[in-house]
């Protein structure tokens, strides 16, 4: 062995140790660490980007690291970053992802070890404090991106079945095009159409109801009508990123009832709702979806990257996502054989820290930290309305802020800004919404308390 690895290997408990302190004075400065990185801290340290014919060893490359790059490692896990969708990480979820790299388990195989049962029963919890069916099944990918995209890919298959053809096997080509209708996508979605193949041009925008980001039913109807015998693929969105904006999926179902499409749910954060009862209502029939896209790195407040793709189309799944080869004893394939059922072979024991969050919080903790964070965000909406010099631009319906100056153009937001980033307080991020320029402020930190809105107001009131 070369002497730095034996070294290490003896020092296993220092190295550890030193990684616990890290990780500490990390954890303790983020309510003040920066909420955006300057430049200069963005840059690599002389020599860094340079292989060494000889290493330093754990300890000291630790350090180094430690001391070049903190001031470029920013707070958005931290109770104002309030930028995207960002979530955080309980101290349970953490604790178990430090495990998951510690045992760096193969995660693939349902007889191995003890990943594929845990995954199921993490899911299993899941669905109870969603309220989805046990009926449903779930794996973990990525992130909600790469869920969309498995519930995109699984729609190909169900259209082309529908029509005789094997997608898998033959092709898109085979079935030919598909249209997909949504009104308000989620833009991970539109890159599934490209990445499956489908194309973006399949998309057509349904108008939305009134004054809402929400789908208009009988406005896809219409489409639907017109799209005839054609292939069809609806988009649904339960919870959209600036107004969060639920379609109406009890009408979606009634409409595949009468027209036959493939229904996906992107309810990356909007789903996570649905674990409070004064919520719930919000995505009612979304239980009956085909497939259904639940981040678990946002709202659930694990780490990065985790999220779950749910369907009740197993079969299909196993005929998009099989591995068949004599290396991987592909005869037995079991429900949890994730290696026929995910994009990926290879997989992270992505279920250990939501199973860990759910045992330390129950069904309890995480309606509180829902039903907290959209307190607050209807509290900041609340001030922000009644200050001069901001406007919101739709009702706080969840989570999510999504407002404006009352005076000025794009730049004049852009400007602003990077006045809110330099004062370092909260960060907020930009949108547009119905082609006015705006921000938005996404609550889904679990260490989000009153005082941090207290904060986070003022500081967007100084830099008006
Ligand atoms: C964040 C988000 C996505 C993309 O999720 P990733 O986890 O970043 O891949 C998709 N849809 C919605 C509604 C989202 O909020």
């Amino acid at each position: 062995m070369h002497p730095l690895l034996q070294h290490d290997k003896t020092h296993l408990p220092e190295i550890l140790d030193q990684t616990q302190t890290i990780a500490l004075e990390f954890l303790q400065s983020l309510p003040e660490r920066t909420l955006s990185a300057s430049r200069q801290s963005q840059h690599i340290h002389y020599g860094d980007d340079q292989l060494l014919p000889e290493g330093i060893g754990a300890k000291t490359a630790l350090d180094d690291f430690w001391r070049h790059y903190a001031n470029g490692i920013t707070g958005s896990a931290g109770p104002r970053y309030f930028g995207f969708v960002t979530g955080g990480s309980t101290p349970a979820a953490l604790a178990a992802d430090w495990l998951v790299s510690t045992f760096d388990q193969v995660a693939q195989l349902s007889h191995d070890n003890i990943t594929a049962e845990l995954e199921l029963a993490t899911l299993s919890q899941l669905k109870t404090l969603l309220g989805l069916p046990a009926a449903m099944t779930g794996s973990f990918v990525s992130g909600a991106t790469m869920a969309n995209m498995v519930g995109v890919l699984l729609a190909r298959q169900w259209l082309g079945h529908q029509r005789g053809v094997d997608v898998a096997q033959q092709g898109l080509a085979a079935l030919g095009d598909i249209c997909v209708f949504s009104a308000s996508p989620h833009s991970s979605s539109v890159k599934a159409l490209s990445m499956s193949g489908i194309g973006r041009n399949a998309l057509t925008l349904i108008p939305t109801l009134q004054g809402s980001e929400a789908i208009d039913p009988a406005a896809l109807e219409m489409a639907l009508k017109e799209a005839g015998e054609a292939p069809v693929l609806v988009l649904a969105s339960g919870g959209t990123v600036n107004t969060v904006a639920f379609d109406d999926m009890n009408a979606l179902v009634a409409l595949r009832q009468r027209y036959g499409f493939w229904l996906h749910v992107d309810a990356a954060f909007g789903g996570v709702a649905a674990c409070s009862a004064q919520f719930s209502p919000l995505l009612s029939g979304w239980e009956q979806a085909d497939s259904i896209t639940v981040d678990a790195h946002k709202w659930l407040n694990v780490p990065y990257d985790s999220a779950i793709q749910f369907t009740r189309h197993l079969s299909l799944q196993r005929e998009v996502f099989q591995n068949q080869s004599a290396y991987l004893d592909a005869a037995t394939l079991l429900e949890n054989d994730y290696l026929h059922l995910t994009p990926e072979n290879s997989r992270r024991w992505r279920a250990l820290p939501l199973w860990m969050a759910l045992r330390a919080y129950g069904q309890q903790g995480m309606q509180e930290v829902v039903e907290r964070n959209v307190a607050l965000a209807r509290q900041l909406g609340e001030r922000l309305q009644n200050s001069t010099g901001f406007e919101l631009l739709a009702p706080v319906r969840l989570n999510v802020v999504c407002f404006a100056l009352s005076e000025g153009d794009a730049a004049a937001r852009d400007a602003f800004l990077q006045r809110l980033d330099r004062a370092g307080v909260v960060r907020c991020t930009p949108t547009a919404l119905a082609g006015r320029p705006g921000i938005r402020a996404a609550l889904v930190n679990w260490q989000t308390q009153q005082q941090d809105i207290d904060r986070a107001l003022s500081s967007l009131l100084a830099c008006r």
